[in-house]
């Protein structure tokens, strides 16, 4: 039996761990991705296709498509051995009663790492209300299930995100703060209210707890969404006061992405004394 790889702390090197493809929401092949990311001159590439197992949406990948994936993953590992370190990855969703990140639901399996997600807040046969969907729904979501307070939005969104880092096995938590998607444009709560503040506390002292890494993840600025990365600075400062540690992805939907702000994210996480990232 193989044993599995783990992630330590070392010096940075150009890696990214959260990319998607076209077996999910991405619109380029894998093959694409990896020669990009040798043009890029990456160390290591980890694909995240996006998992709901045993369930799947338009954006998810479709549980009879996994086996497939990790073949074809693998098989690009060996064929570019000694240019890049390729590994094959599950962004997997955090949806309680439903789906959990945990090697135990993906035990069918075999991955060398998976990251876990909060990105639906509401989950229901007929409604469904997602963090970082557009705009409009966002709106909806935050009328219909929480009344229009804001509070109690972000309130809950926080606590799925300790639920899931205490309470399963996986290695990344995904964009930690990623509530703050749609805040720019629907101003529904002040990053700078003491609640929030104590908010973030609590959740860089669970994350710390639980073991997990924390990504920087630079999506939301890829796509326009926001000008800054997750987590703010304000978070960052925390985790790194709870000595959480960190790596540096870009959650990429496309090729031309692939380090997109990663400067800008390295920066972001040396200003604040970090000086050492997790990669394989
Ligand atoms: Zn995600
Ligand atoms: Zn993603």
């Amino acid at each position: 039996m193989e044993t599995k790889l783990v992630f330590r702390e070392q010096n940075y090197k150009k890696c990214n761990f959260h990319t998607h493809s076209l077996f999910c929401d991405g619109k380029n092949t894998l093959e694409q991705m990896v020669q990009s990311a040798i043009d890029r001159n990456f160390d290591q590439l980890g694909f995240s296709s996006h998992t709901m197992f045993p369930g799947k949406t338009n954006w998810h990948m479709c549980p009879e498509n996994y086996f497939t994936y990790i073949l074809l993953v693998k098989k690009l590992a060996k064929k570019h051995k000694g240019v890049i370190d390729i590994f094959c990855g599950l962004e997997a969703d955090y949806i309680p009663g439903f789906t959990v990140p945990s090697y135990k639901t993906y035990e069918l399996f075999d991955i060398d790492f998976m990251i876990g997600s909060v990105h639906y807040i509401y989950f229901d046969k007929g409604k469904r209300f997602t963090i970082d969907g557009p705009v409009d729904e966002v709106a909806q979501g935050l009328n219909e299930v929480f009344a229009g307070d804001g509070k109690k939005y972000v309130q809950t969104y926080f606590e799925l995100q300790k639920q899931m880092a205490k309470n399963f096995d996986f290695d990344i938590i995904a964009h930690p703060d990623l509530v703050r998607k749609r805040n720019d444009v629907l101003h529904f709560f002040n990053e700078n209210d003491g609640w929030y503040k104590r908010e973030l506390e609590d959740a860089a002292k669970v994350f710390a707890q639980s073991g997990k890494i924390v990504e920087i993840n630079t999506g939301g600025m890829a796509r326009d969404d926001l000008k800054d990365a997750y987590p703010s600075d304000d978070f960052l400062r925390l985790l790194y006061k709870y000595d959480v540690p960190i790596m540096i992805n870009s959650d990429s939907h496309s090729f031309e992405t692939l380090d997109f702000a990663f400067d800008f994210a390295k920066t972001k996480a040396q200003n604040i004394g970090y000086d050492k990232f997790m990669c394989f």
